[in-house]
């Protein structure tokens, strides 16, 4: 069969291979000049183990599972470091008994640290040594890259844009900005953020999607946190950790990284002074000239009531993109990949909640 690919982030590129694997010839799609250069670069690279859930162990359960297999199909990707979760003392959704039973029940091996080594007295009430890695985007792009080139069935297009298509029960036509069409027995829509004007433009129905416009800080610190990360949990609190493989560490805040918020599409006001970037299209955030102000003197006030050294960290940078989430999963943080066929459509939508959820595809698609 013939499979249209929309959308070369990690899991369009992921799901082209997928379907090669299994006998299918496949055109895989990306707007940009490269692949992973949205959703899939611009994030925290946390690697999740299921510490991030101490609300739900089937969920914690279930990153932790995913995320062995990750560390396993992609070693090089992985950058280990020294991981602190510590539990704030005051407006946190757990206590610090029960973060400790539920990373005992979830089998990861956390030693308690004295919290005061790094933060503030009476910030944090316990702190864990934990196993929780992030990812290397670069070195997934490379690889995925390099898989996709050496695959005959693999076809590559980057640097056009589907604008719409028709899908009817085992026919696909896809146009794309250049006026080409082309037909295939199936599509995979993998455009994450854009996966609402993905669907709307194939005629189906949007998700129940929230939209961020969402900053990750980069920046750099002094050696003696070269090597550490630090999670605050549970709640409106921040993270600092290596970014991959790169010299540089992310800053990120549940408060205060999202910039702004939209519900059902991804509507925001700086695209009405922006050419080409609307709810259906969404041009790239992070070079964008009309991008919001940072939030990173907030952020910095933030990092300093609580850490220590706070003052060793020297922003360098600031990354821009559209998070999406969906709705039902905002309360508890779960963040599932969905999978979803349409009835009787060879149409495949893939959106993805974390990144360690990619080998849903093995199983999902056809
Ligand atoms: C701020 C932020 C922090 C996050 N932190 C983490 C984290 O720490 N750990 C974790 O596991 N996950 C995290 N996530 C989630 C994770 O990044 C995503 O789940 C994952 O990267 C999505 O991958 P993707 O391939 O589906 O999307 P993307 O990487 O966004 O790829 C979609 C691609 O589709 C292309 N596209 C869109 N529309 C079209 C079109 N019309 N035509 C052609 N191409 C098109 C885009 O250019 C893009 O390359 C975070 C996300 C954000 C935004």
């Amino acid at each position: 069969m013939r499979w249209i690919v929309v959308g070369g982030g990690l899991f369009g590129c992921y799901a082209a291979t997928v379907l090669a694997d299994r006998g299918n010839e496949v055109i895989l799609i990306e707007q940009g000049s490269e692949f992973l250069g949205r959703a899939s670069f611009v994030n925290q690279a946390r690697l999740h183990t299921g510490l991030h859930y101490p609300r739900s162990i089937v969920t914690a359960s279930e990153t932790l599972a995913s995320y062995r297999q990750f560390r396993s199909r992609f070693p090089t990707a992985i950058r280990d470091f020294t991981q602190i979760y510590a539990v704030a003392t005051h407006n946190s959704k757990t206590t610090p008994s029960a973060f400790a039973d539920f990373a005992a029940r979830l089998g990861v091996p956390t030693e308690e640290v004295d919290p005061h080594r790094w933060f503030h007295r009476g910030t944090i009430a316990r702190a864990f040594r934990v196993e929780e890695p992030s990812f290397d985007a670069t070195t997934l792009r490379a690889l995925l890259t390099d898989e996709i080139r050496s695959r005959s069935e693999i076809t590559v297009t980057c640097g056009v844009k589907v604008i719409g298509g028709t899908a009817g029960r085992d026919r696909v036509q896809i146009t794309l900005d250049s006026g080409e069409v082309l037909e295939a027995s199936g599509v995979v829509l993998a455009t994450y953020a854009s996966t609402n004007g993905m669907r709307t433009s194939l005629g189906l129905e949007p998700f129940p999607l929230t939209f961020e416009l969402a900053e990750v800080l980069t920046g750099r610190v002094s050696p003696d946190l070269a090597d550490l990360g630090f999670t605050v949990m549970d709640g409106p609190f921040w993270s600092l950790m290596p970014f991959g493989h790169s010299p540089d560490v992310t800053l990120t805040s549940v408060g205060l990284t999202p910039l702004r918020r939209a519900k059902g599409e991804p509507r925001f006001s700086c695209q009405d002074e922006r050419d080409g970037c609307n709810a259906m299209h969404l041009a790239d955030c992070t070079s964008c000239p009309v991008r919001p102000p940072s939030a990173v003197t907030h952020q910095l006030q933030q990092l300093s009531l609580f850490l220590k050294r706070a003052s060793s960290f020297s922003p360098t940078g600031s990354l821009l993109t559209v998070k999406a989430v969906l709705a039902s999963t905002e309360v508890d943080d779960a963040r599932p990949t969905l999978v979803h066929k349409e009835p009787d459509k060879n149409v495949y939508t893939v959106f993805s909640g974390k990144v360690s959820t990619l080998f849903e595809l093995d199983r999902e698609l056809p």
